[in-house]
C-alpha cells in the first residue's frame, strides 16, 4: 500500500470551531498511526470570503492543540495553474465544455427544475452545442460531463457503499466565468497533486464526493478512500449553535481549558475503543482506527468536556500548570513565586474546574493588587484581632526554618496564650493575605505566600 498521506483542508472563511478540530484530530491520529503524512491546506480559493485573521486563527489553534502537520502548509490559491491545467485537459479530451449561460438563465432552470421536482438543477443546455458569434460574447463557465446514465458508488469507511444514480447529478460547473475554480475541482486536483490517499472529512461532504470522483474518473486517476464522520449536534439533536458550544478553539483555550481535554473529549466525539475513558495521544495513535467511528451524530456535551477538563488538571503537573497561568497572565514569575505556588497548587488544583478557576484561586500569590471587600472585613476583623495578628506576625518573624510544621507550632501557641480558637485567626488572615476568603487550609496558604510576603502583607495592613 502506498505511503498515507491525509490532509486537513479548511476554508479561511471563519475561526476554526470543535467540530473542525475533530477532523483534523481523525486525519492527524491516522496519519501518525500509519507513519503517514497529514498536510495542511489553506482552501482559499473564495477570494470573497477568505480572511487573513481566520488562516491564523486556524494555524494558531493548531498549534495551542499540538497537531502540528507535516512540510509545508499549502494555500490552495497558489495552485490555481493546475486547477486550469486540468481542466484544459478536460475539456480537451471532450469530458467538460463551455457553458454560456447566463444568470437569468441559470435562475430560470433553476425554478423550472423545482417545479418539475427534477433532481438536477442545470439542464445541461450546452453539453453538445456549438457557440454562435453572440454567444461567444459572454464570458463562459467551464462544466464538467457527469455520465448521463448508471451509478456512481463511493466506497466509505463510516457511510458503507453509498450509490448515486449518475442522472441526478449535475454537470457542476469547473471554473467560474471569471476563470477562478470552484471549491468541487480545486480540492479534488489538490487531493491528486498532493497523493493524499485518505480523505477524512464531515458528512456534509459525502456529495460532494460523488462529485470530486467524477473529476477522478474523467482524469483516469486513483480515488482516494474516503471516510465521512457524522457531525457533531447539540444536546437537543439540531444544529450546533456557538450557545451549545459551538466556540472556536482559541475561546476554549481562553475560558481556561486544557489541550489534552479537548483532544480527549473530540476523540470520544464519534469514536471509542472498548471502554477507555482518558488516552495520553501515544494511545490515541495506538488504538486509532477508521472502522471504529461511530456512525450516528455525535452529541456536544458541555458538562462532559468539563469534568474531562477537571480530570486533566489535577493530572497536570505543578510545573505545566503555572507555565499555563503565566502563559494566561503573560507574566513571567520569579524564582521565589514559582516555589510558591508550587506549594499551593497541589491543593487547589482539586478545586477547579478550568485553568481560570485555577488562576482564581491562587491569583494572591503572585498579585497584591486585591481589594479587601469592607463589609466583611468590618464583620470578621476588630480591635482585638488586630492586636492578636500583631503577636502572630511577631511570632513569624522567630521562625527560622520556613517550615508547614513551625508554622503549625507557633499558631498553636499563640491560640493557647490568647485563649481563643483558629476560626478567630484564619478567617481575618485568609482575607488579609488573599482578600477572600479561599478554600486553602491557613497554614498550607502562608507556608504557600512564604515568610516575607505573609509578615509584608500583614504588617502593612495593620498599619493601616
Ligand atoms: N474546505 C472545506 C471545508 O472547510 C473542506 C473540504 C474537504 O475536506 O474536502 O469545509
Amino acid at each position: 500500500m502506498n505511503k498515507v498521506i491525509t490532509r486537513f483542508a479548511p476554508s479561511p472563511t471563519g475561526n476554526l470551531h470543535i467540530g473542525g478540530c475533530r477532523t483534523l484530530l481523525y486525519n492527524w491520529l491516522y496519519a501518525k498511526k500509519n507513519n503517514g503524512q497529514i498536510i495542511l491546506r489553506i482552501e482559499d480559493t473564495d477570494r470573497d470570503r477568505s480572511t487573513i485573521e481566520a488562516t491564523k486563527n486556524i494555524i494558531e489553534s493548531i498549534e495551542w492543540l499540538g497537531l502540528q502537520c507535516d512540510g509545508i502548509t499549502v494555500y490552495q490559491k497558489d495552485n490555481i495553474l493546475n486547477h486550469q491545467g486540468v481542466v484544459q485537459k478536460l475539456l480537451n479530451d471532450g469530458k467538460a465544455y463551455y457553458c454560456y449561460c447566463s444568470e437569468d438563465e441559470l435562475l430560470d432552470m433553476r425554478e423550472n427544475a423545482l417545479k418539475n421536482k427534477s433532481t438536477t438543477m442545470y439542464n445541461n443546455k450546452w453539453r453538445d452545442k456549438t457557440p454562435t458569434k453572440n454567444d461567444l460574447k459572454t464570458k463562459p463557465t467551464v462544466r464538467i460531463k457527469t455520465p448521463l446514465s448508471g451509478i456512481t458508488v463511493i466506497k466509505d469507511h463510516v457511510q458503507g457503499e453509498v450509490i448515486y444514480n449518475n442522472k441526478d447529478l449535475d454537470d457542476f460547473i469547473l471554473l467560474r466565468s471569471d476563470g477562478t475554480p470552484t471549491y468541487l475541482l480545486a480540492s479534488a486536483v489538490d487531493d491528486y497533486d498532493l497523493g493524499i490517499t485518505h480523505i477524512i472529512r464531515g458528512d456534509d461532504h459525502l456529495n460532494n464526493a460523488a462529485r470530486q470522483a467524477t473529476v477522478f474518473d474523467s482524469m483516469g486517476w486513483e480515488r482516494p478512500q474516503y471516510t465521512h464522520i457524522p457531525l457533531i449536534h447539540s444536546p437537543d439533536g439540531t444544529k450546533l449553535s456557538k450557545r451549545d458550544g459551538a466556540l472556536s478553539v482559541l475561546e476554549y483555550k481562553e475560558d481556561g481549558f486544557l489541550p489534552i481535554a479537548i483532544l480527549n473529549y473530540l476523540l470520544r466525539l464519534g469514536w471509542s475503543y472498548g471502554d477507555l475513558e482518558y488516552f495520553t495521544i501515544n494511545e490515541m495513535i495506538l488504538y486509532f482506527d477508521l472502522n471504529n467511528i461511530h456512525r450516528s451524530p455525535a452529541r456536544f456535551d458541555k458538562t462532559k468536556l468539563l469534568n474531562i477538563n477537571t480530570h486533566y488538571l489535577r493530572e497536570e503537573t505543578e510545573t505545566n500548570l503555572i507555565n499555563y497561568i503565566s502563559d494566561i497572565e503573560n507574566l513571567k514569575f520569579s524564582a521565589e513565586i514559582r516555589s510558591n505556588l508550587e506549594k499551593i497548587i497541589p491543593h487547589l488544583k482539586t478545586k477547579a474546574k478550568t485553568l481560570n478557576e485555577l488562576r482564581y484561586l491562587s491569583r494572591y500569590i503572585y498579585s497584591n493588587e486585591f481589594e479587601i471587600p469592607k463589609d466583611v472585613e468590618e464583620e470578621i476583623i476588630n480591635k482585638k484581632t488586630r492586636e492578636i495578628l500583631r503577636v502572630f506576625c511577631d511570632k513569624l518573624k522567630s521562625i527560622n526554618q520556613w517550615r508547614l510544621e513551625e508554622i503549625i507550632i507557633i499558631t498553636e501557641n499563640l491560640l493557647k496564650e490568647e485563649g481563643i480558637k483558629l476560626v478567630e485567626i484564619a478567617k481575618p488572615l485568609r482575607l488579609i493575605l488573599t482578600g477572600a476568603i479561599v478554600p486553602t487550609g491557613i497554614y498550607e496558604l502562608i507556608y504557600a505566600l512564604g515568610k516575607n510576603i505573609t509578615h509584608e502583607r500583614i504588617s502593612s495592613y495593620l498599619l493601616k
